[in-house]
Formats: structure tokens, sequence, C-alpha cells
């Protein structure tokens, strides 16, 4: 077929990500990528902002991810892990039990973030229920979250930027708390707690747990709240016997500059879920941790089992080339690359600030957000992008970049500079 007609077929029968099935735009063929590179099939060549949604954190086509996945592949691609189990699951574990917040001793593998967040909000209700307490059913959260997109995960997105609007009276009804106002570099208002306190005076005997994602609330926004407002929200569940789920699929390893976002609040949840970029951006894989005391309280009630098992849970590819994602990343002093990442990234950027059509510029390790006063048209800015040999995908109002961890200082000039370009119309 010929690139014209691939897309065709592409629009005509393929859906993509919240898109149109009868009115779709065109989506860019891509032949292959390396490092930080897109190649399209037209020949042009596209420098990476958006690490593929946070997860090619060591750039595409990595050689040290490959070789992992082949050598993982000649042993098997995958067996059942009902009854049986095997090396690169137990050596992916052994691992990130050393590097997540102390505490967390358990882990559950599944296929993608929201499975990790239906696991851990089940969790949670397992808990109450072993506890026999049969009335802890609901979650609260904040708004401006996001959760993913499987049924429960959508109950705790953000009611107005969420699906809410759509499957408003289908969906479980949780409670939600003000997003957190206090800015991550600024000074914390402590009158923030006093909603929190206030719904978990009256209504803490129906809470089974708090969700939310720890300093970066990602799609959602591309929010930086202050990290005081997650100590609190620790005590606070704490003294009112609620769960804390943290939600790391998108801020866990590095990407905010601390290896998990919970790190800047020196806490432990008692649940916590990464995806993402845990297998380096290769395969669909997420985790869900939780701490020895909710894994006990679960097993010691009838029915004595965790009631979850997904098909392809612990598959050895994906357990493979996580580990040797991590590996890869704890080898290199990946604290001073973020930092200069992050100062790169602020360089160009807040020079755009003062524009008239900018609301805000914020950067944050390795993630930069500009945020429009206007929601920005998807179809003319692509083409900008396009101009300027940048991958970028913005949504609403925010043009964000969070490039892979492997990107020179050059690249970087370049990805900023390109942004401003577009965002100045120059
Ligand atoms: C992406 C994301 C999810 C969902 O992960 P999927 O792999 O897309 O299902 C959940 N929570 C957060 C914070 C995310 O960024």
């Amino acid at each position: 077929m010929k690139l014209k007609q691939l897309i065709e077929f592409d629009k005509k029968h393929i859906w993509h990500p919240y898109s149109s099935a009868t009115n779709p735009l065109d989506s860019l063929v891509v032949k292959q990528a390396k490092g930080v590179n897109i190649e399209l099939e037209d020949g042009k060549i596209l420098l990476d902002g958006m690490s593929s949604w946070w997860s090619v954190i060591h750039g595409y086509n990595n050689p040290v991810l490959n070789e992992a996945l082949v050598n993982q592949s000649k042993k098997m691609a995958h067996v059942m892990f009902g009854g049986l189990t095997h090396k690169p699951a137990i050596e992916l574990t052994k691992l990130l039990l050393e590097i997540v917040p102390k505490g967390l001793t358990r882990v559950f593998y599944s296929d993608s973030g929201s499975v990790a967040v239906e696991v851990a909000m089940k969790m949670a209700l397992q808990f109450w229920y072993a506890k026999g307490d049969n009335s802890k059913n609901s979650f609260v959260t904040i708004k401006n979250g996001y959760h993913g997109d499987t049924w429960h995960a959508m109950s705790v997105c953000d009611p107005e930027t969420g699906m809410h609007h759509i499957f408003n009276n289908k969906l479980a009804k949780q409670y939600f708390l003000p997003a957190p106002k206090s800015k991550f570099s600024e000074n914390f208002d402590f009158d923030e707690i006093k909603p929190i306190v206030e719904l978990f005076e009256n209504q803490s005997g129906n809470i089974a747990a708090f969700i939310l994602e720890p300093i970066v609330q990602g799609a959602g926004g591309m929010l930086f709240y202050n990290r005081q407002y997650l100590i609190e929200v620790k005590k606070l569940c704490k003294k009112y016997d609620i769960l804390l789920i943290a939600d790391e699929i998108a801020t866990g390893f590095a990407r905010t500059g601390e290896l998990f976002a919970c790190n800047y609040a020196n806490i432990t949840p008692d649940i916590m879920c990464v995806g993402k970029a845990l297998t380096g951006g290769y395969l669909s894989f997420a985790a869900t941790f939780c701490t020895e005391n909710v894994a006990k309280i679960i097993s010691n009630a009838s029915p004595k089992v965790f009631m979850h098992g997904p098909t392809f849970m612990g598959n050895p590819l994906a357990c493979a080339v996580a580990l040797s994602s991590i590996k890869l990343l704890l080898k290199k002093d990946w604290k001073s690359n973020i930092k200069r990442i992050e100062k790169k990234l602020g360089n160009y950027l807040f020079e755009i600030k003062k524009l008239e059509a900018v609301a805000d510029v914020r950067v944050l390790g390795a993630i930069g957000v500009v945020e429009m006063k206007k929601p920005v048209d998807m179809k003319i800015i692509q083409k900008q992008f396009l101009e300027q040999n940048i991958w970028m995908r913005p949504f609403g109002k925010l043009v964000y970049t969070m490039p892979p961890f492997v990107i020179s200082n050059s690249d970087l000039d370049k990805l900023t500079k390109g942004i401003c370009n577009v965002i100045s119309g120059k």
C-alpha cells in the first residue's frame, strides 16, 4: 500500500485514543524510532517531546532493552502465573522492593496502568471487607485527577475533565476534594487541609481509601502541588483510618526528579501503583504494591485470597525488560541528569511566560508545561510542530513536554525553541 492508502485505511478502520471513527484527524505513519528520533514513512524525522506518554525514558530502540527482550524471548515469552513463577518476576520484584518507598513489601503485576488502579481499589475494598467493615465502600480523591479509563478508575477521575459528564449516573459516586492549591515551590497554605478534615470527620466511616497522584497531577491538568499537602493527607488518613493509594503511574521512575514522587514528602502509602515507564516504554505492564499489613489482613479473612488474576500477569518478557530498564536507570546518575533536563527546559520556556496567550509556564524534573489561556486547535498546532520537526501532543490548554531522559542538551534546545516558536507564532 502507498502511504496515502495506509493513512486512509487507518482512518477507516482503526480507533485511536479519544478519536472519532467517522471524522478523525490524520495520524502520522511511523516507520521506526531510535533514541529521541521518530522517523515517519515519508522520511521526515521528528524529535520526540512526549516519551510516548511518559514511558520511553531511555529512548526508542535501546540496545540494552532490546537485548533483554530478545534474550528472554528465547527462553519463554509467556507462562501463566497461576501456580508458576520465574526468575524475571523474582529478580524484578527484588529490585523494585529496594527502590519503592520503605514498607511496601508485596507486589501484584498486571497489564496496564488502569488495571493497576482497579487492583489497588479492589485491594482497599477487600481490606475493609476482611476486617468485617461493610460500610467503607467509597473513595475520596482530589479534583483534576486522572487514574485511567477503566470503570472504577474512571469514577475517581476529575468529574469535569474526565468522562463523568457522559457516564454520570452509571459511575460509582465518590468524594471529590478541591485540588491542592499551594504550588510545589511556594509556601503551603494550611487552610487547604480544612476540607479534608471536615470530610473525614463526617464521612470516614464510608471511605475505604484516598487515591491521588502524588505531587504531579498529570492528564487532569499537569499541575505540580506542594509536598506538605501530601504529608498532611498521609497524617489524616492514618488518623481517620483511611487507606492511602498513591498513583505513581505517570510520576514513577524519576520523571519528577525523585525516583517516586512520594519521596518528596518522605511518605509510604498503603498501596502504590506504577506503570508507564516501568518497562522503559517497551511493553504494557504495571504493578500495584501494598504494605505487609494490607496484604496480611486481606489474606487472613475469608475468602483468604486476593480476588484478581489477569491472564498475562507477571509476563516474563515485560518483567525482563522492566528489570533491564530499571537497572539502566539506576546505573546512571539519574538525579543530576533530571536536574540538567529541568534546567534546560526552563531556559527557553520561561521566556514565553510573558506572552499574552500564555497563562503559565511550569517545569518540574523532566516535565515542562506551557498552559495557554485558551484551548489549542489540535489540527493547526500539530502542523506547526511538524514544521519545527518536533513531536508534541498537546491537549486542551496544555502544551507540555516530557522528553526521554537520554535527550542531549542540543536536542533540548531544539525542542524548547521549537515549542516557543510555535507558541509565539514565529
Ligand atoms: C496513564 C495513567 C493511568 C492509566 O494507565 P494506562 O496504562 O493508560 O491504563 C493511570 N494513572 C495515571 C496517573 C496515569 O498517568
